[in-house]
């Protein structure tokens, strides 16, 4: 079994939503399969602009503060746009559905509320436009982050790290991993909410055990750890202590959801999945954003009722 931090909140939410997930293939000859691929692509208006600033800062962001201690927000501000207003016109073409991510010139997107025949408002616009804004001048002012990446003796975007247990493969792959100039690993973990809560610690506690269990980086105790939460968009800085009880919390959630993946499959292979078997959520919430509606038939209840999510 495969157990990924994602995978694990999709399958809290709706264990339903979750098979849709396992079954879904672009390559499959079966349609249901390959519908699923397309619909698992689905994202709300909040998801891409996380999506978007993520790659920027991996694009251009880390390697031009790593190479001049920090970097020049108008001009990624600029080009985040610009991929911004090729992605939203990729995805209001319903090009998704025929181009897939890797020959889309990195202008893939699929927003759900294309896929619903609707669009973005012109305050929608503006917002995502204005939030890049924010996201990339805040960067620039998180001076301890910047130097950070700047001066550590090595650094990692995006890297996978797979801890293999008992037949699973448990991954991770953090927004960033440094390791400092004492040898002391850092994890970094971007956010781009308007909220003034911190909510990755479970997250990143998740992420060090895994590293740490994974052997990748060498011997290592999961508490040596440093676990930087950045919220771009309200521009603050949280660091949340690596303590014993914090990983033995990281380790109870894995096994926890890990146990409920394997009771909901039992003996079945992906081909004999059949997802409206599988449990589903109790709130109606949940259907409304799930980018699953449409094949599971329950969100569609919702839809014809009228209810409808606009997240930004
Ligand atoms: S529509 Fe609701 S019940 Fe169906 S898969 Fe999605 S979240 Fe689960």
């Amino acid at each position: 079994m495969k157990w990924t931090f994602s995978g694990a909140k999709t399958f809290l939410r709706c264990p339903r939503s979750w098979t849709f997930g396992l079954i879904a293939n672009a390559n499959a000859k079966d349609p249901l399969r390959h519908e699923a691929h397309i619909l698992r692509q689905l994202t709300t208006p909040l998801g891409w602009l996380g999506n978007l600033v993520h790659s920027s800062i991996v694009q251009w962001g880390i390697p031009e503060i790593r190479q001049e201690g920090n970097m020049q927000a108008d001009a990624i501000i600029e080009k985040t746009i610009a991929l911004a207003e090729r992605q939203e016109a990729f995805s209001r073409a319903h090009r998704y559905r025929t181009v897939s991510k890797s020959r889309s010139n990195g202008n893939f997107l699929a927003l759900d509320l294309h896929e619903r025949g609707e669009d973005l408002s012109s305050v929608e616009k503006e917002t995502i436009r204005a939030r890049i804004k924010y996201a990339f001048e805040n960067l620039t002012k998180i001076n301890e982050v910047t130097g950070l990446i700047h001066r550590s003796r090595t650094l990692w975007t995006e890297r996978r790290f797979v801890w293999k247990f008992n037949g699973n493969q448990i991954e991770v792959k953090p927004d960033l991993l440094l390791i400092d100039n004492s040898g002391r690993p850092i994890l970094i973990d971007w956010k781009v909410r308007d909220t003034d809560t911190p909510t990755a610690i479970l997250q990143l506690g998740t992420y060090g055990l895994i590293i740490t269990e994974s052997g990748s980086i060498g011997k290592i105790r999961s508490e040596f750890f440093r676990l930087l939460e950045v919220n771009l968009l309200k521009g603050y800085l949280i660091e949340h202590q690596a303590t014993k009880e914090m990983f033995d919390r990281a380790d109870d959630y894995i096994f926890r959801t890990l146990d409920g993946m394997h009771r909901t499959l039992g003996e079945l292979t992906i081909n004999e999945i059949n997802p409206w078997m599988v449990e589903t959520t109790q709130y109606a919430t949940r259907c409304i954003k799930c980018q699953f509606r449409s094949l599971c038939g329950k969100g569609e209840y919702y839809e014809r009722r009228n209810i409808q999510p606009r997240l930004l």
